[in-house]
């Protein structure tokens, strides 16, 4: 199964355009690392210009060029990395209209991924493949990232400090609860489960 990755923060900003554009929709385009063929993520994202309304969107003139000399004045090596599309269809649900085929089957790339979205949270995504075949609508998984916080890392370090007593290794091996006081939510479960 292929697995795309996406940030937190790219997930939220992304629903964020899809939320302010509605109900119109809204389109833009990301770069996007492929490890491998089953490993895709996304590290950033574009908001092109565009004129939109319900049903569909057209980028203005020359915005993607803008986009991809931006992309080469940064590092040319990216320019092989915008191959993510995201879009959305505002309140309706989500799914690959005859228009986003066309969009796709026109792509000028190697491969791309795509993401269709709507206000509601709901999702699906795929990736098109075109050299050396042309594979089609090749099912993926969304993972969406979520960085650790230092400090809920902290907070719950010191709750699990303290709600939290490690049964010795001789209760662990006996199923028995000496030591354990009653009450404090070991053995609630039976005590097998813990072991
Ligand atoms: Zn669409």
């Amino acid at each position: 199964m292929v697995h795309l990755h996406i940030p937190l923060g790219l997930w939220q900003r992304r629903q964020s355009y899809a939320r302010a554009a509605s109900p119109n929709e809204v389109t833009g385009i990301g770069l996007m690392k492929m490890a491998d063929r089953e490993f895709l993520s996304v590290t950033r994202l574009f908001l092109p210009k565009q004129s939109t309304c319900a049903g569909f969107c057209d980028f203005a003139e020359g915005e993607m060029n803008q986009i991809i000399l931006e992309v080469i004045q940064e590092d040319p090596k990216q320019a092989k990395m915008l191959c993510f599309r995201w879009h959305s269809h505002a309140e309706g649900p989500v799914f690959w209209s005859g228009r986003d085929e066309q969009d796709i089957d026109a792509w000028k790339g190697a491969w791309v991924a795509n993401l269709v979205v709507n206000v509601r949270g709901d999702y699906c995504a795929r990736l098109d493949i075109f050299e050396p075949l042309r594979l089609k609508n090749i099912p993926v998984e969304v993972a969406i990232d979520c960085p650790l916080d230092p400090e809920i890392d902290k907070v719950c370090a010191q709750e699990v400090h303290e709600k939290l007593t490690e049964i010795p290794p001789t209760c662990q091996l006996t199923g028995q609860m000496t030591g354990v006081k009653k009450g404090d939510g070991y053995g609630l479960f039976g005590s097998k489960q813990h072991l």
